[in-house]
């Protein structure tokens, strides 16, 4: 028995032992577990790394748009707390096939978007907005703009689905408010532009103002909404201005924009007394050419429609702002025919050749709704963007054969631009006399330009790219942030240095060729190897092109040594590399090639 009982307690304690190991295991275990998950979330990637930051300076950082064209965004500090002001997107480009739209890779902002106060949004053109659908939900921070920049962005968030229209939090300012918004203190500057409501911020930081510009020109009299306000630009030079932060696009060009109301004047004249039909051509965006255009049409006998979605929402989205208050009423597409060539006037979109648009469909004559005959006219009332030369050339090849006549806005004075023109930007710097110069919003030569210009008024001006932080308080370069664009694909965001957009373009260049082989334990062939080509060959010479491609990925495989020929990744790099060989010796090629290899027994 007291063996028995000892045996019993001896046990009993071996339970217990155990259990007690057992709970420190688990406990030790699970303190791992915790330890590993947190230390994932708080280990930062090269892409998120921040040199540190002085919490008693201001810095400005860059994320978009300085040192390309398009896709804005630019971010202030100050204290551990972040502003935002705008959140663009650009277009792509032949180089990333399959690719419309591109935003800024905001990877660097991911640590730090808890502590964003707010995205500012200076107007409603893409290059300033048109990535709030896809980054949003990446900083979900509130949103201040005027108003008819937030209803193009609310329609923009629509687009892409009613959830993130609802998500979006957009606070509605006036030009001239003053919004406290952590330690940055943000109003919007009433400037003119292209578009409705463009506003200059002023922000006042601790010690630090800077009047950051937006896209802006001087235009003393814009036909849409109001001059820019130059009785506060005064009032903010005189208060003194520490930084400017300076839209440069046109920064190369010579002399004056020009204003909008100059444009109307000569569109008046070039479009008076022509026969049969007008579709005039603008950016979608240019409320002002259009509300010109429908001013004019009355006088010249003609009825508007527009041709579009993007025009059309534009217009919607400025008339219920209040703006285009005697827009004519606007003839549905669908009725033109039942007008006279002589009494229509039609507003397209598609002034830069973009293949789905309205103007790019009325050159191949495949609108569902309007055919263009002999003795129409296409005025294009916009310039041309480099870069798209070839597909205006297109159109205006097409319109010339079936004798319609093209007028060209550039030639004919029917367009002004935008953004601020070498004196405009010297009249900026001689009326706010700031102490130092940002160069942003334009490629190399044009952040160059405005750094030249701005020093020639006597600014000091620092030339910086997308990336470079600068403290402000300091006026120095601190440090760099990762900076990059993604290619929005499908409904993913895809950096556009990944192998997924690289290897499309190896597809684009080259084709591909994909083949299977079939071998037994051995690596002996099964049977015939499968082969696919895809833009390789012309379909008239496909087959025997694979045939031959075939032999000689069979010879490949069958010169391996009986150790090879049992590894199945030896087998697959023999064939592809013997795919890519014979494919550059017969065709000259160097396509995408890949083998699968499917081992029987
Ligand atoms: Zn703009």
């Amino acid at each position: 028995m007291p063996s028995a009982i000892r045996s019993a307690s001896a046990s009993s304690d071996g339970i217990n032992g155990w259990r007690r190991t057992g709970n420190k295991i688990w406990v030790i275990l699970s303190a791992l577990f915790i330890y590993t998950v947190l230390e994932l979330n708080t280990v930062l990637t090269d892409a998120q790394h921040w040199p540190d930051l002085d919490p008693h300076c201001l810095y400005f950082l860059p994320v978009g748009g300085t040192g390309e064209i398009g896709m804005n965004l630019n971010l202030y500090a100050y204290n551990g707390r972040f502003l935002l002001i705008d959140l663009g997107i650009m277009f792509g480009d032949e180089a990333t096939p399959g690719v419309d739209v591109i935003t800024p890779d905001i990877r660097a902002l991911e640590p730090i978007a808890d502590r964003i106060e707010a995205l500012v949004l200076t107007h409603a053109h893409e290059d300033h907005l048109g990535a709030l659908r896809y980054l949003w939900p990446k900083l979900k921070c509130p949103v201040y703009c005027t108003g008819f920049t937030a209803r193009v962005a609310q329609r923009k968030l629509k687009e892409m689905s009613d959830k993130h229209a609802k998500a979006v939090k957009i606070k509605r300012v006036n030009a001239g408010d003053r919004v406290e918004l952590g330690p940055f203190r943000v109003e919007w500057l009433h400037l003119t532009h292209s578009i409705p409501e463009p506003n200059g911020i002023v922000l006042d930081v601790a010690d630090q103002r800077v009047f950051h510009t937006g896209d802006w020109k001087l235009d003393p009299n814009p036909v849409v909404g109001e001059s820019y306000d130059a009785k506060r630009l005064e009032e903010i030079a005189a208060e003194g201005v520490d930084w400017m932060v300076c839209d440069s696009t046109n920064a190369t060009t010579p002399g004056w924009s020009g204003s909008e109301s100059e444009a109307a004047r000569k569109l008046a004249e070039v479009l008076a007394n022509r026969p049969g039909r007008l579709a005039v051509t603008c950016f979608a965006s240019n409320v002002a050419r259009v509300s010109s255009l429908g001013s004019l049409a009355p006088g010249l006998k003609r009825r508007v429609s527009i041709l579009g979605r993007s025009m059309h929402e534009m217009t919607q989205a400025a008339k219920i702002e209040g703006y285009l208050p005697d827009f004519p009423s606007i003839v549905p597409a669908s009725d033109l025919g039942y007008l006279p060539r002589d009494e229509q006037m039609i507003l397209c979109t598609g002034s830069q050749g973009e293949p789905r648009a309205a103007l790019s469909k009325l050159a191949s004559d495949t609108h569902p709704d309007l055919h263009l005959e002999a003795g129409d006219t296409v005025v294009f009332s916009s310039k041309m963007i480099p870069g798209n030369e070839k597909s205006i050339g297109r159109m205006r090849n097409q319109f010339a054969v079936r004798n319609i006549d093209v007028l060209d806005g550039e030639a004919l004075g029917i367009h002004v631009s935008g953004h601020p023109c070498v004196e405009e930007l010297k009249w900026m710097y001689q009326t706010i006399a700031p102490r130092h110069a940002l160069p942003v919003h334009g490629e190399g030569r044009h952040l160059k330009a405005n750094a030249d210009i701005a020093r020639g008024c006597g600014v000091n001006a620092l030339e910086i790219r997308n990336g470079d932080l600068v403290n402000l308080s300091h006026a120095q370069v601190v440090g760099k942030v990762y900076t990059g664009r993604c290619g929005v694909v499908g409904n993913s965001l895809i950096p556009t240095t990944s192998a997924a957009l690289r290897e499309r373009n190896k597809v684009k260049m080259g084709g591909s060729v994909t083949a299977t082989v079939v071998i037994d334990g051995n690596g002996k062939l099964l049977a015939p190897p499968g082969i696919r080509l895809l833009g390789v060959a012309d379909p008239a010479t496909e087959e025997a092109t694979g045939a031959s491609l075939m032999r000689s990925m069979t010879t490949a495989i069958e010169a391996l040594g009986p150790n090879s020929l049992k590894d199945d990744a030896a087998v697959q790099d023999a064939a592809e590399h013997a795919l890519k060989k014979a494919s550059y010796r017969k065709l000259g090629l160097r396509p995408v090639c890949q083998v699968m290899v499917a081992r029987l027994g």
